[in-house]
C-alpha cells in the first residue's frame, strides 16, 4: 500500500530529525550550507502552510571534532564532549543563517533523558518549547552531550526525537536519513528485498526487518543509529499518538519532496497525541495529592476547560509541580486526574484567587492554570469513575481548608 498513514499535508505540528550524515560532509566536517538552506526553504513552506515545525538536529560532535583536531577515527566519550561543545553553537549558528533568510527565528534547546521523561522537567520543557512554536520560531534541538555521561545519554537523535514529539504531542515525526524506510532485507544484497510503505503495527516479524537490515549505519561513522533506534523511535511516537515517517534526507528539498510523495516508510499510530497523552496521565501515573474544585469549576472541566485557581477550594496531600493529582468536585467524586502546575504548598495560597492575584501572592509569575486542559485526563462518567471515592492522601496540617 502506498498511502501514507498521515500525509505530511494534514499535520498540524511535526519535528524533523536530521542525522549527521546528511548535515555535514563526511570529509571535511563542514555543514552542508547548501542542504540546509534547502530544508530551511521546506521547513519555511510547512510553516507558511500553518504548521508548527521543530527540528532535532544531530551533528554537533561531528563539526566540532575538526575544530579540536580530533581526527576522522573513534573518540572517546570525553572527546565527543568537548566536541559537542564546539560543534554545537556552529550548528545552532547554521541553522539560525538557513532560516533568518525566511525571516525564521530559531531557538536552541538541549535536552537530556530526564528532561523528556521526569515529569516535572518535562511540563516545563514542553510550556518552553510550545511557547517558541506559538512566537513562530523553530526550536533546534539536540541532546545536551557535553555534560551527560555515558548511563544518562539518549546517545541517539532517532529515540530522542521521538520523546520531543510525544513530550509536545506532535502529530508526525519524519526521521531524514540515508535511506528511504524499512525493506523486507537488506536492499544492497537481496535482489528481492520489498520496500515496506506503511507499518501498522509494530508486530515481531517488523523488528525482524529492522534487527536484519542495518543499512542506515551511517556513512565516515557520523551517526550511531540505525535501524533499530528508528524502530524504537517508531514504537515511543507511536505508542504517543504520533505518526512517524522514515525518509532518505541526502537530496536537497528531500523533506518537501515527502510531501509530493516521495518514498517512506509510514508508521500509522492507533491513537490521536491529546488521548495518549490523556491516558498517560490516567492510566500510567499514580496520583500523589488531590485537588478538590467547586461546582463551577467541574462544569467547566466538563466542557473541557482548563482549571484555574479561582475555581479550586482545597488541596489535599503533598505533590510538586508537574506531579499527577486526582481532581475532586464538591461531594468527593472523583473527575480525573492532572498533572499540577503548581506545587501544593504554592497551590494552598492562591486557592479560590484570580489567576491575575497570582504573581503578587506568590511572588513570582506562575502559570495562568492550576491544571490546564491538556494535563488532565477525567474520569468518563458512565463507566464508574464518578463512583470511585475519594482515596485517603495525607493532608498537611497547615492546608488549612474548607
Ligand atoms: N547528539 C549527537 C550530535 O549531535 C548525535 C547523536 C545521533 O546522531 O544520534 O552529534
Amino acid at each position: 500500500m502506498d498511502t501514507p498513514a498521515i500525509p505530511l499535508s494534514e499535520a498540524r505540528r511535526l519535528v524533523v530529525k536530521i542525522g549527521s550524515a546528511l548535515l555535514v560532509d563526511g570529509a571535511t566536517g563542514a555543514i552542508r550550507q547548501d542542504w540546509l538552506d534547502a530544508l530551511a526553504d521546506d521547513i519555511a513552506a510547512l510553516k507558511a502552510g500553518g504548521r508548527e515545525v521543530l527540528v532535532v538536529s544531530s551533528g554537533s560532535i561531528a563539526v566540532g571534532r575538526r575544530h579540536l583536531g580530533l581526527g576522522n577515527g573513534s573518540l572517546k566519550l570525553e572527546e565527543k564532549q568537548a566536541a559537542a561543545a564546539t560543534g554545537q553553537i556552529r550548528l545552532a549558528h547554521a541553522y539560525q543563517t538557513a532560516l533568518a533568510r525566511h525571516d525564521i527565528t530559531v531557538a536552541q534547546i538541549l535536552v537530556s533523558p530526564a528532561d523528556t521523561e521526569e515529569r516535572r522537567r518535562h511540563l516545563n520543557a514542553r510550556n518552553t518549547i510550545l511557547q517558541l512554536c506559538r512566537l513562530g520560531a523553530v526550536p533546534v534541538i539536540n541532546e545536551n552531550d557535553t555534560v551527560a555521561t555515558a548511563e544518562i545519554r539518549y546517545g541517539d537523535n532517532d529515540r530522542l526525537a521521538a520523546r520531543v514529539a510525544t513530550m509536545v504531542s506532535a502529530d508526525l515525526l519524519i526521521l531524514l536519513s540515508d535511506v528511504d524506510g524499512l525493506y523486507s532485507a537488506d536492499p544492497h544484497r537481496d535482489p528481492n528485498a520489498r520496500h515496506i510503505a506503511e507499518v501498522a503495527e509494530i508486530t515481531p516479524e517488523i523488528a525482524a526487518m529492522a534487527g536484519d537490515v542495518m543499512v542506515t549505519r551511517e556513512r565516515g561513522g557520523l551517526s550511531t543509529g540505525g535501524m533499530r533506534t528508528k524502530l524504537d523511535a517508531a514504537r515511543i511516537a507511536v505508542g504517543g499518538g504520533c505518526a512517524m515517517a522514515i525518509a532518505a534526507g541526502r537530496e536537497m528539498h528531500a523533506l518537501g519532496q515527502l510531501s509530493t510523495g516521495a518514498r517512506a516508510t509510514w508508521f500509522r499510530p492507533a491513537t490521536e497525541p491529546l488521548a495518549a497523552r490523556k491516558r498517560w496521565i490516567s492510566g500510567t501515573l499514580k496520583p500523589v495529592g488531590a485537588i478538590r474544585v467547586d461546582a463551577g469549576a467541574a462544569a467547566a472541566l466538563a466542557r473541557g476547560k482548563s482549571l484555574l485557581p479561582a475555581g479550586a477550594t482545597g488541596i489535599e496531600g503533598t505533590f510538586e509541580r508537574g506531579d499527577p493529582v486526582r481532581v475532586l468536585g464538591p461531594d468527593d467524586h472523583v473527575l480525573g486526574t492532572g498533572l499540577s502546575a503548581y506545587a501544593a504548598e504554592d497551590a494552598i495560597r492562591i486557592l479560590g484567587r484570580k489567576t491575575r492575584e497570582i504573581a503578587d501572592i506568590l511572588g513570582y509569575d506562575g502559570r495562568s492554570e492550576l491544571i490546564h486542559a491538556d494535563d488532565m485526563a477525567l474520569a468518563r462518567p458512565g463507566r464508574g469513575a464518578s463512583d470511585e471515592r475519594t482515596p485517603p492522601v495525607a493532608r498537611p496540617a497547615d492546608a488549612g481548608l474548607e
